[in-house]
């Protein structure tokens, strides 16, 4: 909060104008959306989404979801993946999000 503060404390009046139209515009909290999401996805291929362990070298990595929002997740081996893949056909009509959510839960 206080490197934000820092920010803006330096900013000229029209940058602070410019800063103000961002988040009047919505277009501020959609950045923000788009770095966490960016950010877990880092989280994700470090750690199996599945099975909670650290990812070697030799990992499986699956792209997907639409172009303007596409992911990345690593597995530690093709059960991980098989499984992963298998909740995401079961939850065909829900979100990729809620199928991380469901697995998030089951993780120890
Ligand atoms: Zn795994």
């Amino acid at each position: 909060m206080n490197k934000l503060k820092g920010f803006i404390e330096h900013l000229d009046e029209s940058e602070l104008r410019f800063v103000k139209r961002f988040i009047e515009k919505g277009e501020a909290l959609k950045l923000v959306d788009q770095k966490i999401v960016e950010k877990r996805s880092e989280e994700w291929n470090r750690i199996c989404p599945v099975c909670n362990s650290l990812i070697s070298n030799d990992s499986i990595t699956l792209i997907f979801g639409p172009e303007d929002f596409r992911k990345k997740a690593s597995f530690c081996a093709t059960d991980c993946l098989e499984y992963f893949i298998q909740k995401l056909k079961q939850n065909k009509n829900d979100s990729i999000q809620k199928v991380e959510g469901e697995i998030n839960e089951h993780r120890p």
